[in-house]
């Protein structure tokens, strides 16, 4: 090879190596993009769900609130003061939680304690539910009745997997007779507690409202401020089946009331 030719083989190698190394870059450059879209995109919509469920949350906080509720608070329209008011729904003893009226899913009491008392699991419950409880147990024991806690608080997620679960395994239908929709459980509230038996199996049955310890509470749980709150034969007012395991706290004043008259909670505050 001539010098010349050398020199020109040697330029033509460079513009080449030039070349390449410009549509490596152009190439990563247009893969770095191209991620950062997707991962924008990802990002937009997980705040989307969020959004949505925000939404739908304080929609039906505000869908909800009803001139009749003993604890109504003046409607809100916008999302900030939706908050407050959910956030006051969820905190009165005495309020209605059901399928027409919810709490946010951001509501958590803060004043939840572990219930010290003969449990199938850990469970909290708003202390002053709790204290009550530490009652009622204490006066079945007096009757060699020993109740045991199933299940107390529940967050919103923790109540949102529990419906899916219903849902998957009995149908919506079937669910909706056994499971709230998350939201809209007086578990969320820190005010019900589901409880049980030996008797029971330690299991959440119907036949626990004919057993003593289910005839013990039935009778005097309105004596430490509980009800059960979906009695026999009131599914057509509470849009739940018979349970006669779940106790709702609220207060003994109420609870008495709610005793004597016979009604569901939704009768005594005339409320659907
Ligand atoms: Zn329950």
């Amino acid at each position: 090879m001539r010098i010349k030719d050398k020199k020109r083989f040697i330029i033509a190698c460079a513009g080449l190596a030039v070349l390449l190394i410009i549509i490596i870059v152009v190439v990563l450059v247009g893969f770095n993009a191209k991620n950062t879209s997707a991962a924008a995109a990802d990002e937009k919509q997980n705040a989307l769900a969020t959004n949505t469920q925000e939404t739908s949350a304080n929609t039906a906080v505000v869908n909800t609130e009803n001139e009749t509720s003993p604890v109504a608070d003046p409607v809100a329209s916008s999302n900030e003061a939706g908050e407050k008011v959910s956030e006051k729904v969820g905190e009165g003893i005495t309020q209605v939680v059901n399928k027409n009226h919810s709490i946010s899913a951001d509501f958590k009491p803060d004043d939840l304690v572990s219930v010290d008392l003969p449990s199938t699991r850990d469970t909290q419950l708003r202390e002053v539910a709790a204290t009550a409880l530490t009652g009622l147990f204490g006066a079945a024991e007096t009757k060699g009745l020993e109740l045991f806690c199933c299940s107390g608080y529940r967050s919103y997620e923790t109540q949102a997997e529990l419906y899916a679960w219903n849902v998957e395994t009995y149908g919506v239908e079937g669910a909706e007779l056994v499971s709230a929709r998350p939201g809209m459980s007086e578990h969320q509230m820190g005010l019900a507690m589901d409880v049980t038996s030996a008797s029971a199996g330690f299991d959440l049955l119907e036949s626990f409202g004919s057993m003593p310890e289910g005839q013990f509470i039935k009778e005097n749980a309105h004596k430490y401020g509980f009800i059960i709150r979906y009695p026999e034969g009131k599914t057509n007012i509470t849009g739940y089946a018979y349970e006669p395991w779940h106790l709702r706290y609220v207060g003994v004043d109420v609870a008495t009331d709610i005793y004597s008259s016979g009604k569901t909670m939704e009768e005594y505050y005339g409320v659907n």
